[in-house]
Parts: structure tokens; C-alpha cells; sequence
């Protein structure tokens, strides 16, 4: 049997690599260039290109290619093969360190929002020494960041990595001012915990919706869907585990550690955890790790689904981005410190996230916004499209004691006096832990739930950051200014508390009466994505978004564009899905079922005047009802798709784009709505072998 530890990062130009293919001098060179962001000469970036290539092509590599996260939310790579003519007519392989820096793609299909001029077609794209280069197939894969010709960021890593400078900044700040000097980087870490859904293949091809939208557009309830909570870590079926093990494996070549598997609420629903890593390269791991687990699932005959809500009914998908403060020397800053001071710091850094949270609500909520996501949040399913924040019962104690000057009531009765008093252990037991709160502690990180399944956790991880490198900021400022430090910090805790303590909610997020709490609270519910994005350009969210240098205004605008028009095409191929589906497959099957029922009633007439025919006629004048129904939705469905060209304004805006997604979530989703519910009903009415593809029943309990 192959051991693990054998072959784990197999596929990784890692450390290890690092250290054993290059001299002593370049590697420490390029340490320096991981660890402090030291640039990196071309004679050194020479040798290290060497090294790579030599690695990979031992390891059967022929290409290369500069790996990016352009903004359709997916990776893209162009491949170039290290051929080189030599002068005796065959080749050589190589690779320069030039090559290895920098790159030039054709940038021009790749959405910009306006940011690139069309006759500047060039892009560029820009080594990220802090995520190792690895093999996937036979190509040799170079992490990178990618931008326009004018330098803005045309991708999720460059302000991915921006965000992660920012709070480093900030955070090294306050940990000067309690005396910690030999701190030299501060880092955020994440785990995202990634829901899936599989299904076999045959299911998949015979459904329009799934292929063109990954989500099924049509579909009446299944008998049994997730009542019995069956499924919930329940034994993995034969298959299921076939494909967990490939898929691990895979994984684990190339350096990712998935740790954790199992079946999740809904049938067909899965879920894999890896261990938390530096946020960068967790969100270079996640996306290799949707692109692999869809890749072992076609080997295996299955399809694997990364869409938020494939399924209506039964529970979506999403993706838990747990994350966490750290310093290089392995300090969990969100972690309870044994000391009083620890303790005060620590508060600190919980209060800099409570108020980041509560300051930035908009732009969490923007920053999981998709049209597939608006399915989960907002809809009854959790979390909901508020944000709060959950602390549990100890610690909110100690923030409320904290706030009223009264003593903590917790175990042991006392005064809680920051810098002075340790804080009580909290508890950290997980099993009792609040599942239905979009923004949770958890002991010694936070973890963010409304991600959906599909997301990059990239545009998550830079708002996080961003905001709490804001709060971070407006802390330093005030105690590098105050003449006694301690009484500051006190103050500064007291008032971010009282400031702030409407984000904290530590009930059911499920409940409606939260969602009117929430709303007297003056919380923020955007339940849709053209409810949230316009505000990504609010100027609050400009100012503190460009004081950090994460975006430029010029970026922001074209990712609000871009995202938006994300929304609106998403919604327009499942509108036109529909439309196809319901015309072309669903009235014919209905009508074909309805000849076939009338003609049994004529024939029986014919034979006896008196034989009940009840069963029939009651069927066919119920589906030829819906069968027009489905023409005449189906209808208005498409005159709606076909106006949509002509909107260029709504009540509030001028900006094409935001009026188009006005119209959209006003009058093309209710309309589909409508188209749904004929169709389902009529799938309740007509025998199974005349549907046109298979039934929730099917494809939710199709593997085995
Ligand atoms: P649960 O489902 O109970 O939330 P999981 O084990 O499925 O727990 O996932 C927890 C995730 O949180 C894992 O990816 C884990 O590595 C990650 N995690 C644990 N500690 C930290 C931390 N300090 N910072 C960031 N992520 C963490
Ligand atoms: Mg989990």
C-alpha cells in the first residue's frame, strides 16, 4: 500500500524542492522573497526557472502556464511547451526567468468592466512567489496575479494579497504598541468547508437545466427529500467513497490538505474540509479543489454540483470560510491569551472585528452576492441575507459586563478590569454551537457562512481584511496618540462595545422574528444581489476601500459592473432555459399524455356509454388548462427576455447594468417562479415514463 506521507505534495515545487534543487544562495534569496516580499532579481528568477523546469520535466511536465483568477469567478491558464529549437533540428526544453515573472496574454475575452480600453487587448500576469508552482496533467502551473496594461488588478489575487498587506500593517501596529517587537508579519488563515452535490452523469445529460444553468430550473418535490435527516454523516455509499478517495488523493499530490469528508443535510450532499492554511494559498487550493473534484467525478461516471441551490426544497450548498489572525510566530491573535494582557489584546482584536463587521455589513453581504446565492440567503434557509455576528453566551457575558461596569457573571463572580483581570476560559466545546448564524466565533476563529458553494472565497477574504485592517487602523491612531495607554484601551473597548452590540445576535438567524429585530436594529437586509452591489460604490465603502490601497475607484467600478452583469446573463440563460425546456419538452409531453388520456375516454365511450370516465376527463381538462398556461408563461417569459436590451434606466439610476438587474429580480424571477409552478404541477399529473427527464426522486437518490 502507497503511504501517504509518500506521496503528499508529490506534484508541489515546495519547500522541500526548493531546498534540495537549488544552491544555498538562491534559496535563501527566494525565502526572503516568500517570507518578506524581498523582489527578486533576474539572475536569481533565472536560476529558479531552471530549477522549476528541470522538476517539472522530471516529472513528465511538457508546458507551463501562468495560472490566474481572472473575475469570471474561475481559473484560466494558456499553455506554452518549453520547446526550444536547438540548431541540430531537434529541441531543447526551456524555461526563462523571465517567463517565469512575467506574461502577456490576450486579455480581450476576459471580463474588465471598461477598465481596459479594446485596443489594449494586452494583459499581464505576475508571479506570486507565496504559492507554489505545481503540476497538474503535464503542465507546469504558475501561480500568478493578472492586470491590465494600465496596473489595475483584472483579478481576485492581486486585491486578495493587497487586503492581506493591509491588515498585516495595521495589525503589526498594535502589536508594537503592546510591546510585541519581535512580531515581523501578521497573517490571516483560512479552512473553507466546501458543500457539493453529486449526481450520476446519465441524470445530468438528460437534464437542459443542469447542463446550461448547473441548477435545476424545473422539478416537483420528490416524495422524500431531507425530512428524516438521514443522510446528515451518515454511511457513505460505495460510490460516494470510491470518489472521496480518488479525490483525496488527487489532493493531496498537489499539497492540499483535505481533512475532512462527509454526507451533509440534503440527500446527494456532500461536504470536504481541508486543514486552514495562509488565506492565499487557501484560495488558490479551493479553486484547484472545485476544478479536481468535478474532474474525479467525471471518471467515476458522477457530476459533481457546485451550484448554490441545484435543487429546490431541499437544502443549497455553500462554503464556510473559518479564518483567523496569526503572527509568523504561530499566535492565534483571536485566541484567549493565559495573561491579562494577552487578554486585553485579544479583546482587542475581537472588538476590531466586531466593528468591522457591523461597519462593513454591505460589503460582506456583496461580497458572497451571486444570483445563485441569492437562493440560499434571503429564502428560508440559513444563514439569512442579515448579517450578525454570533459570540456565544460566555463571551458575550464578559462584553456585556465589560459595557455595564457590573461584574461578570459567569463561574466565578468578579469586576473584569482589562490589563488587570485574566479572562475566565471559555468555553470552547463545538457541539452546542450556533449553525444558523452567518458570522460565528468559534472558540479561536470566526467562521463566515454565507458563502456560496461556487464562490471564490477570495472576495470574502479581501472584505474581512480590509475592514478589520480599517478598525485596526482607527485603534492604532487613537493609542499611539494616548497618554496613558491603558485607560485608552479601555475606553476603546468599552465604546466599540456599546457602539456595536446591535451585530451581535445570539439566536436562531432562522427565525422570522429575527429578521424584524434585526430590521428595528438598523441592520442591513439586502436580499438580492442588485439589493446589495450598487452599494459597493457607497462612498463610505470607496474611501475606506482605496485609503488601504486594496482598490482603486476606477476597480471598484468595474467589478460592480462586472458582477452585476454576472447576474443578469446568469439569469438570462436560465430564463432562456425555460423558455426552451418548457416549449420544447415539457408542453409537448404534457399535450402527448393528454391525446393519450382522451382518446382511452373516447375509446371507452365508444365501447359503453355508461363507463366511468371520470379519472380521464378530469385529467385532461385539468392538464390542457396547464398545458396553456405553460405556452402563455412561457410567452411572457420570453417578450420579458427580449425587453431587457432596451432598459437603460430605472427610478434610481442611469447605469445600464443596474437598471437591467432591477428588471430581472422585478420581472423576469417572478415570472419564472410562475413558469415553475405550472410545469411542476403538471410533472405531479402525468405518468412518470411520458416526462422528459428525470424526476427530483431520480436525481437526488441516483447514486449508490
Ligand atoms: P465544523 O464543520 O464543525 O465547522 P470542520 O472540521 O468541518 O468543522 O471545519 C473546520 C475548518 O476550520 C477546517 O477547515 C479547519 O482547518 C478550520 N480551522 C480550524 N482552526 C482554524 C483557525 N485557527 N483558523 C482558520 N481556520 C481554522
Ligand atoms: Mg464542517
Amino acid at each position: 500500500m502507497e503511504k501517504v506521507s509518500d506521496y503528499f505534495g508529490c506534484m508541489v515545487f515546495d519547500d522541500r524542492v526548493m531546498k534540495a534543487n537549488l544552491s544555498a544562495g538562491v534559496y535563501e534569496s527566494l525565502k526572503k522573497t516568500i517570507d518578506e516580499g524581498v523582489s527578486l532579481d533576474i539572475r536569481l528568477a533565472n536560476a529558479v526557472a531552471a530549477a522549476m523546469k528541470d522538476w517539472a520535466v522530471a516529472h513528465g511536465a511538457t508546458h507551463y502556464t501562468h495560472w490566474f483568477q481572472p473575475l469570471t469567478g474561475v481559473t484560466a491558464e494558456k499553455h506554452d511547451s518549453f520547446i526550444t529549437p536547438s540548431p541540430d533540428g531537434g529541441v531543447i526544453m526551456e524555461f526563462s526567468g523571465k517567463e517565469l515573472i512575467k506574461g502577456e496574454p490576450d486579455a480581450s475575452s476576459f471580463p474588465s468592466g471598461g477598465l481596459r480600453a479594446t485596443f489594449e487587448a494586452r494583459g499581464y500576469t505576475a508571479w506570486d512567489p507565496t504559492s507554489y508552482a505545481f503540476i497538474k496533467g503535464k503542465t507546469l502551473c504558475i501561480p500568478t496575479a493578472f492586470c491590465s496594461y494600465g496596473g489595475e488588478a483584472l483579478d481576485k489575487k492581486t486585491p486578495l494579497l493587497r487586503s492581506m498587506e493591509a491588515l498585516n500593517k495595521q495589525a503589526l501596529r498594535i502589536l508594537r504598541l503592546f510591546g510585541n517587537n519581535t512580531v515581523k508579519c501578521v497573517r490571516t488563515l483560512v479552512g473553507p468547508e466546501q458543500e457539493y452535490f453529486l449526481i450520476t452523469k446519465e441524470m445530468y445529460d438528460a437534464r437542459p437545466d443542469l447542463r446550461f444553468a448547473g441548477r435545476t430550473l424545473f422539478g416537483a418535490k420528490s416524495p422524500k427529500g431531507q425530512e428524516m435527516d438521514d443522510h446528515y454523516f451518515g454511511v457513505i455509499k460505495p460510490r460516494v467513497a470510491a470518489y472521496m478517495e480518488e479525490l483525496n488523493k488527487e489532493l493531496w499530490k498537489l499539497g492540499i490538505l483535505a481533512k475532512t469528508e462527509h454526507n451533509e443535510v440534503a440527500p446527494a450532499q456532500h461536504e470536504l474540509a481541508p486543514i486552514y492554511t495562509t488565506t492565499n494559498i487557501a484560495t488558490d487550493h479551493n479553486q484547484l479543489t472545485m476544478e479536481i473534484m468535478q474532474k474525479i467525478a467525471a471518471k467515476h461516471g458522477l457530476v459533481c454540483l457546485l451550484h448554490e441551490k441545484p435543487f429546490a426544497g431541499v437544502n443549497g450548498s455553500g462554503k464556510h470560510n473559518n479564518w483567523s489572525i496569526s503572527t509568523d510566530t504561530g499566535v492565534n491573535l483571536l485566541s484567549p491569551g493565559e495573561t491579562p494582557y494577552e487578554n486585553a489584546q485579544f479583546l482587542l482584536f475581537l472588538c476590531a472585528v466586531i466593528k468591522a463587521v457591523d461597519d462593513y455589513q454591505d460589503l460582506l453581504r456583496i461580497s458572497v452576492a451571486t444570483a445563485g446565492n441569492d437562493h440560499r440567503l434571503g429564502a428560508n434557509e440559513a444563514p439569512p441575507a442579515v448579517v450578525s455576528v454570533f459570540l456565544g453566551d460566555e463571551l458575550n457575558a464578559v462584553l456585556t459586563a465589560i459595557e455595564s461596569g457590573k461584574p461578570y457573571s459567569g463561574a466565578e463572580k468578579r469586576q473584569m478590569k482589562l490589563g488587570v483581570d485574566v479572562l475566565p476560559k471559555f468555553n470552547r466545546d463545538t457541539t452546542d454551537r450556533n449553525r444558523t448564524s452567518p458570522f460565528a466565533f468559534t472558540g479561536n476563529k470566526f467562521e463566515f457562512r454565507m458563502l456560496g458553494s461556487s464562490n471564490s472565497i477570495a472576495c470574502a477574504n479581501i472584505m474581512l481584511n480590509s475592514a478589520v485592517a480599517e478598525s485596526l487602523k482607527i485603534y492604532a491612531d487613537r493609542l499611539e496618540a494616548a497618554t496613558d495607554f491603558e485607560s485608552a484601551l479601555q475606553g476603546m473597548i468599552h465604546k466599540t462595545i456599546s457602539d456595536h452590540k446591535r451585530i451581535i445576535f445570539n439566536g436562531n438567524g432562522y427565525d422570522d422574528t429575527w429578521i424584524k429585530e434585526a430590521t428595528q436594529r438598523g441592520l442591513l437586509n439586502y436580499r438580492t444581489t442588485p439589493d446589495c452591489m450598487p452599494h459597493l460604490l457607497d462612498k463610505k465603502n470607496v474611501d475606506m476601500l482605496t485609503s488601504h490601497g486594496v482598490f482603486s475607484e476606477a476597480e471598484l467600478k468595474s467589478r460592480c459592473d462586472i458582477m452585476l452583469e454576472n447576474y443578469c446573463k446568469s439569469v438570462q440563460i436560465e430564463a432562456n432555459t425555460m423558455v426552451d425546456m418548457a416549449r420544447t419538452q415539457i408542453a409537448p409531453a404534457v399535450e402527448n399524455y393528454t391525446y393519450k388520456l382522451a382518446r382511452t375516454a373516447a375509446a371507452k365511450k365508444a365501447l359503453n356509454n355508461k363507463i366511468a370516465c371520470g379519472y380521464e376527463n378530469n385529467l385532461v381538462e385539468r392538464l390542457s388548462e396547464l398545458t396553456d398556461t405553460i405556452a402563455v408563461r412561457a410567452g411572457e417569459l420570453f417578450a420579458l427576455l427580449e425587453k431587457i436590451s432596451n432598459i437603460t434606466s430605472a427610478d434610481d439610476t442611469d447605469n445600464v447594468i443596474i437598471a437591467q438587474s432591477y428588471f430581472i429580480r422585478d420581472k423576469i424571477l417572478p415570472k419564472m417562479a410562475e413558469l415553475r409552478a405550472a410545469c411542476d404541477e403538471a410533472e405531479t399529473l402525468t405518468t412518470k415514463s411520458a416526462w422528459p427527464f428525470p424526476s427530483y426522486g431520480d436525481l437526488l437518490f441516483s447514486v449508490r
